[in-house]
C-alpha cells in the first residue's frame, strides 16, 4: 500500500497514529541535527521530520540525499509540531518518519514548483506536467471539473441526455476553416473534424432525442487571436418542440445554477437586449453591462456646424469617462494615441472636459459653443468632472473603436470587477452578414438558423435587414453562449442555401443528408452552445482560458510540449497517398 492518507489529510486528531504517505519532495530544510521535508501531493503538503535523537543515522543520511521533486514513500508517527503553521490545514502536525523509500528520483525541475514560480510562460508550457503540480494550475483544473459536473448534473436533472457525436465527419457550417484528416482506406478523401456537432444534434432531434447535450471538443482552423484555441470545448445543447423563449428559459436556468453553485451568486432574471440596441448603446454585440459609459449619438447636435470631420461622418458618438476631466494634457495626448493605435484604428479623437464648475473645455472650442457642449454632456450622460470622448466615421468602425475605448477606460478605472457577474441575453441578430471584401452575404450564425417569422421575403429585397431567431448569452462582456431556432423544413432550408450563394448541387453535396432528414418528420427545434473554456475562466474570475485547459496550445497553435504539429515520415505519407511538394 503506497499510502494510508494523502498529504492534505492529517490533523491533530491523528496525533500518535501511524501513517504512510507518498508524494513529491517540495523542499528540504537541513539544520544538521534535524531535517524537515515538505511532502506534496494533489491534496496538500505535510511536513516530515527526521532528527538525530529519534531517527537512525542511515535514515538521516537517506533524507539528506533527497532532491527536489523526488517521489518518495514514508511511514511514521503523526506528532504535534513545535512551531505550528497556521497557513496550511496540516500545519499543526508533522510526521516523524521511521521508514523512507525513494520511489523515483527526479531531475532538478526547470522552474520552481511553488505558487509563485520563477518559470516564464514558455518553459512552463514545455513542462506542463510540472506546471500542473503547482496550485494555481491544479486548482483551475479541479475548478473546471466542478463546473463540468454541475453542468451535467443540472442538465440531466432537466431531462437532457448526453450523447456523443462523431469526430471524423464532413465539413461543418460554422464558417471557419476545417481541420482535415486524410482517409487511408479511401484514397484522396478526407474527413473534417467538427467545428461543432451542429448537424448531428439536429439529426438527433429528427431522431426524437428531444433534449440533447454534450460536453464536446470542437475544432476550428482559424488564424489564432489572443486567447483562442484551435481545439476547444463546448457545452452543446439542442431541444425539440421549443420556441426561442423555451431555450432562453432552459439555459438561463443552467447559467443561474452555475452562478449559484460555483460562485454563490444569485442573479435575478437576465436582462435582454436586441442586437440593434446593443450596438447603439454599447457599440458591441456582447456588451459588458457591469458599468455604464453608454454611447451617446451626437449626429444631430454636432453636425452641420463648421467642423468638417463630423459633417462628413456617418456617425458621431461619445462616451463620458467618469472623473476624466482631471486628466493632464499629457494623459489626454496618450489617450488620443491609444485610440489611434492600429489595433483600435481611430483617426483621432475629440474630447470635452466637463469642468467641476460647470464650464466645458474641448479640442473643438473653435466650432462649438458652451451650450452645444452642454448638449453633448446631456446626451452622453456626462457630469461635471467627467471627460467626453467623441469618435466619428463610418458606423461599424466607429462603434468598434469607441467600444474598445469604453472597455479600456473601464479596465483602467477598475470597473471590470471579476467577482461581479452581469449576464445578458442579446436577441434578434441579423441573419446575414456582409463580407467587407467580396460584398457577399454569409450566415452570421450558421445556415440552419431560421429568420424571424415573416421575414423570409425580405431576403430578396433587403438581405441585410433580415433578423434571425438567434441569441447570444453574454457574461461580463464575453459571449459565453450562442444559438438559434433552426429551420426545419426543406424548402426554407433550400431558400437559405440559395441566398448564401450555394448552387442546389453544392447544397446537396454538402448538406444533402440534412435536407433529406428534414423530409422524414423533422420537429421544430433549436439550441445553443456554450464555450466551456471561457465560461470556466469567467466563473473563476480570470481573463485567460489557457490555465483552465490541461494541455493548451500556444498562440501559433503549437503544442510545445509534445512538439505538434510535426511532419509525417515517408511511410506514413505513402500509406495515406499523400505527396508533399513542399520541402520542410
Ligand atoms: N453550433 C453553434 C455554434 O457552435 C451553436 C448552436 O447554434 O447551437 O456556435
Amino acid at each position: 500500500m503506497y499510502r494510508s492518507h494523502n498529504c492534505g489529510e492529517l490533523r491533530s486528531s491523528h496525533i500518535k497514529r501511524e501513517a504512510t504517505l507518498s508524494g513529491w519532495v517540495q523542499k528540504t530544510r537541513d539544520k544538521g541535527f534535524v531535517i524537515w521535508v515538505d511532502l506534496r501531493d494533489r491534496y496538500g503538503i505535510t511536513q516530515l521530520i527526521f532528527d538525530e535523537e529519534r531517527s537512525s543515522g542511515d535514515l538521516l543520511e537517506k533524507a539528506r540525499s533527497l532532491g527536489r521533486e523526488f517521489v518518495i514513500q514514508v511511514t511514521g508517527t503523526v506528532i504535534e509540531r513545535a512551531s505550528k503553521n497556521k497557513n496550511i490545514p496540516t500545519g499543526d502536525i508533522e510526521l516523524l518518519v521511521s521508514e523512507l523509500q525513494v520511489l523515483n528520483e527526479a531531475l532538478l525541475p526547470p522552474f520552481t514548483i511553488e505558487d509563485r514560480t520563477d518559470g516564464g510562460e514558455d518553459i512552463r508550457m514545455k513542462y506542463r506536467y510540472l506546471d500542473i503540480r503547482r496550485n494555481p494550475v491544479k486548482d483551475k483544473l479541479i475548478f473546471r471539473h466542478k463546473v463540468a459536473m454541475e453542468v451535467r448534473k443540472h442538465l440531466s436533472n432537466q431531462g437532457f441526455i448526453e450523447i456523443e457525436t462523431p469526430y471524423l465527419i464532413k465539413s461543418t457550417p460554422e464558417g471557419a476553416r476545417d481541420f482535415v484528416v486524410p482517409s487511408r482506406m479511401n484514397e484522396g478523401q478526407f474527413y473534417a473534424l467538427p467545428q461543432s456537432p451542429q448537424t448531428f444534434k439536429q439529426l438527433l432531434m429528427v431522431g426524437g432525442m428531444d433534449r440533447y447535450f454534450q460536453i464536446v471538443k470542437c475544432f476550428r482552423d482559424e488564424d489564432l487571436r489572443a486567447d483562442r484555441q484551435p481545439e476547444f470545448t463546448q457545452i452543446d445543447c439542442e431541444m425539440a418542440f421549443v420556441e426561442q423563449e423555451d431555450i432562453l428559459n432552459a439555459f438561463e436556468g443552467l447559467t443561474k445554477h452555475l452562478l449559484k453553485e460555483i460562485n454563490g451568486v444569485d442573479t435575478g432574471d437576465f436582462p435582454r437586449m436586441t442586437y440593434d440596441e446593443a450596438m447603439e448603446r454599447f457599440g458591441n454585440d456582447k456588451p459588458d453591462i457591469r458599468f455604464g459609459m453608454e454611447f451617446g449619438e451626437l449626429n444631430a447636435q454636432a453636425q452641420h456646424r463648421d467642423f468638417n470631420v463630423f459633417n462628413t461622418a456617418e456617425l458621431v458618438v461619445g462616451i463620458a469617462v467618469p472623473d476624466g476631466a482631471s486628466y493632464t494634457r499629457k494623459e489626454l495626448d496618450a489617450l488620443v494615441d491609444w485610440v489611434r493605435r492600429p489595433q483600435v484604428g481611430a483617426k483621432g479623437m475629440v474630447y470635452v472636459k466637463c469642468n467641476p464648475d460647470g464650464s466645458y473645455k474641448s479640442t473643438v472650442d473653435k466650432f462649438y459653443k458652451q451650450e452645444d457642449l452642454a448638449q453633448w454632456a446631456k446626451t452622453t450622460g456626462a457630469k461635471p468632472g467627467d471627460l467626453i470622448c467623441v469618435l466619428s466615421g463610418d458606423i461599424h468602425a466607429t462603434r468598434a473603436q469607441l467600444s474598445a475605448l469604453r472597455m479600456e477606460m473601464a479596465a483602467r478605472l477598475g470597473l471590470r470587477k471579476p467577482n461581479e457577474f452581469a449576464p445578458l441575453w442579446v436577441l434578434d441578430f441579423p441573419l446575414l452578414e456582409r463580407d467587407e471584401e467580396t460584398g457577399n452575404y454569409h450566415a452570421m450564425h450558421h445556415p440552419f438558423t431560421s429568420p424571424k417569422p415573416g421575414q423570409l421575403e425580405l431576403l430578396e429585397t433587403d438581405p441585410g435587414a433580415v433578423r434571425a431567431n438567434a441569441y447570444d448569452l453574454v457574461l461580463n462582456g464575453n459571449e459565453i453562449g450562442g444559438g438559434s431556432i433552426r429551420i426545419h423544413d426543406k424548402e426554407t432550408q433550400a431558400t437559405m442555401f440559395k441566398h448564401l450563394g450555394f448552387t442546389p448541387a453544392e447544397a446537396r453535396a454538402q448538406f444533402g443528408f440534412l435536407m433529406d432528414a428534414f423530409q422524414y418528420g423533422a420537429p421544430p427545434h433549436g439550441g445553443i452552445a456554450f464555450g466551456l473554456d471561457r465560461l470556466v475562466a469567467i466563473l473563476g474570475g480570470q481573463e485567460t482560458i489557457r490555465d483552465f485547459i490541461a494541455f493548451p496550445k500556444n498562440n501559433s497553435g503549437r503544442d510545445v510540449m509534445i512538439d505538434a504539429p510535426a511532419p509525417l515520415d515517408e511511410t506514413q505519407l505513402k500509406e495515406l497517398n499523400l505527396r508533399l511538394d513542399i520541402k520542410a
